[in-house]
């Protein structure tokens, strides 16, 4: 026989934005259910030191972070299903998820908090070298690359603000795009042409990350010439790879109101979504900050604006009844 959950806040994601919506609505009263996914914890148990989380002096891990914020969710009451959410039904209220192995979760409000990912070159050399020296995060893990020479991959918004950010730590930025023209915002391609320790080479493509050094890391990249083939290297020590993310809203198309990046859309604000009593949090919906802490943040927000939806929900029934 299936079997089903059924609560009052059903949560979609395990990540800082679903654990944090997951204390507050637990402290609430609304004992959630947090369906936590194939990567339960989220994107940061995928790196190692965070430096930028409020609340800790000295280097903590991403995975370690994540388990106290897991072990602090079910300390207060919220119960964790391991599971991940292949159907969903928005279309009347309690809303309605299947897992894959057919289990069924009902909510009364849902948040949603199933987070982004990085796009990638797939390169296996990048596979190689990830977390010793390649990264996809200059704003998390640019301090590890104080002093060193550091290549910035992409020509959109993220790529140019990476590379800007990145001088903050490195005097030898570079910044590589497969075109001659970026795709970034005019204001932000003026500071970026006009920053003296920026330089940018066109119409490259990154062919391989190139490995050396004890302990081994990055030691340069082996660009591939666009419109030639040709060759050459660069040597860098830290390669940023900036050309996008991917939120996981493949669920939600045509039941949710998407922007034409694929992110859950807001109302100004709020975690609100244009279906009542769903709400969305963390990277799933910000494709501007994209940090632990932010995603945190709205993760609260939700379960406020969750709770609050509730209540105002049940009052109206009661006044009816
Ligand atoms: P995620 O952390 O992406 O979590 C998404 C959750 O949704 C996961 O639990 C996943 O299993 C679940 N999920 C997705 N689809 C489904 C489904 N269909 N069914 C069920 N569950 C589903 N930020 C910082 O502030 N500081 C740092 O130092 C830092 N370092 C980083 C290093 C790396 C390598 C990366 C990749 C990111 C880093 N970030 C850092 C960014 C930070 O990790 C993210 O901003 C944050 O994790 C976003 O949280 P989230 O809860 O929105 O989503
Ligand atoms: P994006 O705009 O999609 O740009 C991705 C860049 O990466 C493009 O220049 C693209 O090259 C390049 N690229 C893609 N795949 C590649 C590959 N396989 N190899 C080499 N290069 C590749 O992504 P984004 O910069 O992350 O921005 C996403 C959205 O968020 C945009 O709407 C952006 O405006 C927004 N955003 C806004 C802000 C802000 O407002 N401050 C900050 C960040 C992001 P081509 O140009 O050749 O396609």
């Amino acid at each position: 026989m299936t079997a089903t959950h059924s609560t009052r806040m059903l949560i979609l994601g395990s990540g800082p934005a679903g654990l944090s919506a997951a204390i507050y609505g637990a402290r609430a009263g609304m004992a959630p259910i947090v369906v936590q996914g194939i990567q339960p914890g989220g994107q940061l148990t995928t790196t190692t030191d965070v430096e930028n989380y409020p609340g800790f002096r000295d280097v903590i891990q991403g995975p370690w972070l994540m388990e106290q914020m897991q072990a602090q969710a079910e300390h207060v009451g919220a119960k964790m299903e391991w599971d991940h959410i292949v159907e969903v039904d928005l279309s009347r209220r309690p809303f309605r998820l299947i897992g894959d192995g057919g289990t069924v979760y009902t909510g009364d409000v849902l948040v949603i908090a199933t987070g982004a990912q990085a796009k990638w070159l797939n390169l296996p050399s990048e596979e190689h070298l990830k977390g010793k020296g390649v990264s996809a995060c200059a704003t998390c893990d640019g301090f590890f690359y104080r002093g060193k020479k550091v290549a910035v991959i992409g020509g959109g918004n993220t790529a140019v603000e990476e590379a800007l950010y990145m001088t903050n730590h490195s005097h030898d930025v570079t910044l590589i795009h497969r075109r001659d023209t970026l795709r970034a915002e005019k204001i932000l391609q003026e500071r970026l042409f006009a920053h003296p320790n920026i330089k940018v080479l066109w119409n490259k493509a990154v062919d391989r990350f190139v490995a050396g050094g004890t302990p081994e890391g990055l030691v340069g990249l082996d660009l591939r010439d666009t419109r030639t083939g040709e060759i050459s290297r660069l040597d860098v020590e830290g390669g940023f790879v900036a050309i996008g993310h991917s939120p996981a809203t493949e669920l939600f198309k045509g039941k949710l109101a998407l922007d034409k990046d694929g992110y859950i859309e807001v109302e100004t604000g709020s975690t609100r979504t244009n279906v009542e009593g769903v709400f969305a949090c963390g990277d799933v919906m910000d494709k501007t900050y994209r940090q632990a802490v932010t995603a945190a943040g709205t993760g609260c927000m939700a379960a406020l604006d969750a709770e609050r939806f509730l209540a105002e929900a049940e009052f109206e029934a009661s006044v009816a009844a």
